[in-house]
Parts: structure tokens; sequence; C-alpha cells
């Protein structure tokens, strides 16, 4: 038998993305074990019972005594504490690694607690679902998707490679970029659809001539897919805006302008403009279904119940 890639792969954190990779690394072999750790007994149990960790621990310093491999798996605001709180138990050549959706401050915060010999390599994959927890996760879902990885410069290259390989294993496309050029990128394809989706959802339960029972009867596709985006953890998000304030700030400011200029061609019936900017934007989806992103079938390829 071939070894595994880790030996001891240490979850901090088993929700959605946690508990993706321990069925994502079993599928592939790549951990003599999986262990765990979150902030409730209830989610430890869980994992357990899933068979996602083979030990459970209530602390993260537990957790990561004697793994190769630790992944921070929690939100954004949270990797520079925990960084702070198992230093002192990482084993020596470890790599530190992490999911979180913004990379320029979780390389700020968890950067300085890394202990000289341990290898930290922030990474981001580009998979996810509006759902959370432990029993949410699924083997497949960084299958064919990006992971983003931002080292810096003094970053150990064999421990890059390796997380590559590692993430590679685990069924994605890697890319190598820096924090802040990741960002800027995922403000836009990320952040602000997410801001978007949450902001129209409150917009119509706000109406107050139309009811919210009528709202969600006849929520039309539109809408539908909104509320699915919507439907994200508010913990996460919370983290994401206040950790990408810059890079959001500047596509909000964007997309305003934009918007203002639909607005306009509303207003002046100016038809021209509409149907162009409509077309233009139809052309992306096209590509991005060439680039075997998404499926071209209709509703997403969901069955109707
Ligand atoms: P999730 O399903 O809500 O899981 C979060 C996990 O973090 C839970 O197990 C939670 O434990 C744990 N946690 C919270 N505070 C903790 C603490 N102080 N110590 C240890 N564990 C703690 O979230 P997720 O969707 O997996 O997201 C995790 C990270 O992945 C985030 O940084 C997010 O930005 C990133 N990400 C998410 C997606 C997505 O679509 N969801 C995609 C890519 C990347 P309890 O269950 O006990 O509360």
């Amino acid at each position: 038998m071939t070894e595994p890639m880790f030996n001891r792969i240490a979850l901090i954190g088993i929700g959605l993305i946690g508990s993706s990779i321990s069925h994502a690394v079993r599928r592939a072999g790549l951990a003599g074990e999986i262990v765990g750790s979150a902030r409730t007994p209830a989610t430890v149990e869980t994992a357990l019972k899933l068979g996602l960790i083979s030990k459970g621990y209530s602390s993260a310093t537990e957790a990561v005594n004697g793994a190769d491999l630790v992944v921070l798996c929690v939100p954004v605001g949270l990797c520079g504490p925990i960084a702070k709180e198992i230093r002192d138990h990482l084993a020596p050549g470890a790599i530190l690694t992490d999911v979180g959706s913004v990379k320029g401050a979780i390389v700020r915060d968890v950067a300085p607690h890394v202990p000289a010999g341990v290898h930290f390599v922030a990474a981001h994959p580009i998979a996810g679902t509006e759902q959370s927890g432990p029993e949410s996760g699924f083997a497949e879902l960084f299958d064919g998707r990006w992971c983003i990885l931002t080292p810096e410069e003094t970053t150990d290259e064999a421990a890059t490679r390796k997380l590559k390989a590692f993430w590679e294993a685990l069924g994605s496309r890697v890319e190598i970029m820096s924090p802040e050029h990741h960002d800027l990128v995922l403000a836009i394809t990320s952040h602000l659809p997410h801001l978007i989706a949450y902001n129209i959802v409150n917009t119509a339960a706000h109406l107050e001539r139309v009811t919210d029972s009528e709202v969600i009867k006849f929520s039309a596709g539109g809408f539908r897919d909104f509320t699915r985006i919507a439907a994200s953890d508010p913990t996460m998000w919370r983290d994401v805006f206040l950790n990408n304030r810059e890079a959001v700030l500047e596509m909000l400011g964007r997309f305003s302008e934009d918007l203002t200029a639909l607005q306009r061609a509303i207003r002046f019936g100016d038809g021209e403009t509409l149907y162009k900017t409509f077309a233009d934007a139809r052309a992306v989806r096209r590509s991005i279904i060439q680039a075997g992103q998404d499926t071209a079938a209709p509703n997403f390829g969901r069955t109707p119940k």
C-alpha cells in the first residue's frame, strides 16, 4: 500500500467545507487519520457519528497535536484568534492552511502567529452551497472547481507544492495568486452577488403593498434564485464583508454606476441601451458554461418537484 499524503489531518471547524474535505480526503485516501474540533460539542459528536473524524476534541489546541496538516475551516474572523491559540501546539514541519473566502485579512491575521518550522499557505476553494453544518458536506463538492492558493514570497515552496497536490487530489484545479488580487476578483464574482441577494430579498420582504405570502407564492425563477443565495450562513458572510471592505466597496461603487445607467435607460425609454446591456450579460453566461463551471440545463439542472 502507498503512504497517504498526510499522517494526520486536523480540521478546525467541521461545517460544510470541513466535512466536504473529510469526505474528499477519504475518497482519495489522502490521510492516515482525520481528527477535528468545533465550537460546540454537538458538532463534534455529529462529526464522529458520521465518520468525518476518528477523534474529536473540544479545543483546537488539542486537535492540532501531532497533525502534519491543519486546516482552519471556521468563519474568516476566527482564523487569526485560532492561529494565536494553537501556535505553541503545532507540530514542527506541519502545513497550516485555511479555506476562508477572504485572503488578505487572513494572511495579515494568521501569519504573525505561525512559528518557525511551520508552513502557512492560505487557500480558498471556490466551491460551496447555501447549506452549513457537518451534515451538509459531500465528497464531490470540489470536483472541477478552482482552489486559489495565496502563498507569500517567503512561503516554503515545497509546502505550497504539497498543498497544491492535496487540492488536486480532492478534485480541484489550482491557481496561485496574491491575496490582494484574490480579494478583488472574489469581491465581484462572489461577495457582491451575495450582498445583492441579501438586499433584494429583504427589499421584497419589506414591501408594504405586497404581502409576505405573495412574495413567496409568486416567487418566480429570478427571485427564487436570489433567495437561495441569501440563505447562506449569516456569520460567514458578516465576516466576509468585515474583512474584504475595500475591494467590496470598490466593486459596489462600479456596480452602482452601472445600475444608475440602467435606471436612466428605463426612465428615458432607451431600449437600445437595455438590449445591448442584456445581450452582453447573456454572453458571459455562455462563457461560464463553455468553461465547464455550470450546466446549460434549464433551471440549473434542478429537477422540478
Ligand atoms: P459552517 O458550515 O457554518 O461551519 C463553520 C464551522 O466552524 C462549524 O463547525 C463551527 O462549529 C466552527 N466554529 C465556529 N467557531 C469556532 C471556534 N471558535 N472554534 C472551532 N470551530 C469553530 O461554515 P462553512 O461554510 O464550512 O465555512 C467555513 C469557512 O469556509 C469560512 O471561512 C468560509 O468563508 C469558507 N468558505 C465557505 C464556502 C461556502 O460556500 N459555505 C465556500 C468556500 C469557503 P459549530 O458547528 O460547533 O458552531
